[in-house]
């Protein structure tokens, strides 16, 4: 069980990785994609306001009596210097057309010439019109009506924008500014669950040491209490019977449960790699079924066996053994009244199985993978069962060590079903 955490762990963090570049990347293409579509709009919009600005000077106004006159070089009409009435066109064309751009929301930080469509001949521009800025956006209205007739050539207002990004980024800015933030909350809660994992590893790291520790511990004045109940017993005369029964049965029990705790952690840091060999899996039967010590017990066990004599596998033994009798232990000890188990052992899909089913209270579904946990028990039901939860982790971690897995059926008041299923060699 703990050597698998960190691996689902990093699976998780890989996920979540993909996920927020994923998530990152369809932003930016989202966003990418509004920038274009608000980019039209305005294109849109800009040559809409300039048609407008046409029209407006269609007819004689005094705007387009001005640029007529510019073109025509014609100064009889405004009695001052060509290229005086050049400037002056130019800077109220310029205060028009930024009132009327500002009007409509548009950007004023903008260029302008008039030009001949045919002969490309400028008849006036601003100062920068031809300067090596990096334009963003060109516009051309044809300035039909007055002036074209005045001067009978094809005169053109060019347009030129030098920035947008201020009034593009407030188009956007309604999404782009909750996407950022969105996505640097994530960015945030993402490096909080990374540490709280790591946190979490070192706590689950210092909690194995320090059973560990404490089972090495517990050991020595195990080993003591039993010798000196064994000297005990053999001095007495029989009246301590009862008290030396006691505290045999119950150091017995203790010492059970710190070897498994020891069997575990050894299992877990690898220091013990299981010595797995080919077994016969009738044979090993056979012979686990002859170890079982506790005959009374063993009498309640119907034993269905269906193992082909060929079916081989690859198995530790004796981790296998006390797999089994884990399963075994359990099946009497939460089997309830009816103390009735079976253990079936056959082969499936090229699989050996293993199975311990017994009558008792069974197990809620949502119950079925944490038993498998280190230090479960199931809560409400089988107080009475005394124990560490341990030897369902035990069972797992061995087993998956042999390429095998272990299973459960189960449901309350229907028995529970526990299944080992080793691969068959071929
Ligand atoms: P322990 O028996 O020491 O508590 P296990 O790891 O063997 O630890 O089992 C974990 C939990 O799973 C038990 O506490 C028990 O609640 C439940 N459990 C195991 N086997 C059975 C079973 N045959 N029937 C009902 N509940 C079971």
């Amino acid at each position: 069980m703990q050597r698998m955490r960190p691996d689902r762990k990093s699976i998780a963090v890989i996920i979540l990785v993909i996920a927020l570049g994923g998530l990152g990347f369809i932003q930016y293409r989202m966003l990418g994609a509004y920038y274009s579509l608000s980019r039209a709009k305005m294109d849109q919009q800009i040559s809409m306001t300039l048609a407008e600005t046409g029209d407006e000077n269609y007819d004689r106004t005094l705007l387009s009596n001005l640029i007529s006159a510019i073109i025509t070089e014609d100064t009889l009409a405004f009695p001052v210097s060509l290229d005086s009435l050049r400037n002056a066109g130019t800077q109220f064309y310029r205060m028009y057309l930024t009132d009327r751009f500002a009007r409509a929301n548009l950007p004023t930080s903008f260029e302008f010439a008039i030009t001949d469509q045919i002969t490309r001949e400028t008849y006036l521009a601003t100062e920068n019109y031809s300067s090596g800025i990096q334009w963003v956006g060109n516009y051309k209205l044809p300035l039909a009506g007055v002036i074209q007739r005045d001067c009978g050539c094809a005169p053109f207002l060019n347009v030129r924008f030098s920035r947008m990004e201020a009034v593009l980024f407030r188009g956007i800015e309604p999404v782009l500014v909750p996407a950022i933030a969105c996505f640097l909350l994530l960015i945030v809660g993402f490096y909080l669950l990374l540490r709280i994992l790591r946190e979490q590893k070192y706590l689950d790291r210092v909690k194995t040491d320090f059973i560990n520790n404490l089972t090495h511990e517990l050991k020595t004045p195990v080993f003591s209490i039993s010798l000196a109940t064994r000297i005990m017993r053999e001095k007495n005369d029989g009246s301590m019977n009862k008290y030396l029964d006691r505290v045999e049965k119950d150091i017995d029990q203790l010492k059970g449960n710190v070897e498994k705790v020891l069997e575990l952690a050894s299992i877990e840091n690898r220091k013990n790699l299981l010595d797995a060999e080919k077994l016969n899996a009738r044979d090993f039967l056979e012979e686990w079924k002859s170890e079982q010590d506790n005959e009374g017990m063993i009498q309640l066990v119907e034993w269905e066996s269906d193992l082909p004599e060929n079916a081989f596998i690859k198995a530790d033994a004796a981790h296998l053994r006390n797999a089994l009798n884990n399963l075994l232990d359990n099946a009497f000890k939460y089997g309830g009244e009816e103390q009735k188990v079976k253990v079936i052992s056959r082969v499936e899909n090229d699989e050996v199985l293993f199975s311990v089913t017994d009558k008792g209270p069974g197990i809620d579904k949502s119950e079925h993978e944490a038993i498998f946990g280190k230090f479960y028990r199931v809560q409400n039901g089988h107080a009475a069962a005394r124990g560490y939860g341990l030897g369902l982790s035990y069972v797992r971690q061995v087993i998956k060590m042999m390429n095998g897995t272990v299973a459960v059926t189960s449901a309350p008041h229907e028995g529970s079903t526990f299944m080992i299923k080793l691969p068959c060699l071929k």
